[in-house]
């Protein structure tokens, strides 16, 4: 079975994880909580992603938060939202 990640977070996401595009199709590359109506629902940067994210991904992983940050730092460039937008 493959999982599939947000492009945006890094979430990974069960079918009713997925976000929205304009015409209320799923988007299967992004989390309703990253893309919502055809549109990203904060104009974050990579980094204020990380900021947001990794204490949350430390709280439902048990692992450091500065641990979380790292995993995030290296697989943030990789994903579509920041691959050509660093
Ligand atoms: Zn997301």
């Amino acid at each position: 079975m493959d999982i599939e990640f947000c492009q945006s977070c890094g979430m990974p996401m069960n079918d009713n994880d997925y976000g929205t595009n304009v015409d209320g199709t799923t988007n299967k590359d992004y989390c309703n909580h990253c893309y919502d109506n055809g549109e990203f629902t904060s104009d974050r940067t990579m980094d204020d992603m990380i900021n947001f994210c990794a204490p949350k991904m430390a709280e439902n992983t048990g692992i450091d938060e500065s641990e979380a940050r790292k995993i995030m730092e290296e697989m943030f460039p990789n994903l579509k939202r920041w691959k050509n937008n660093k």
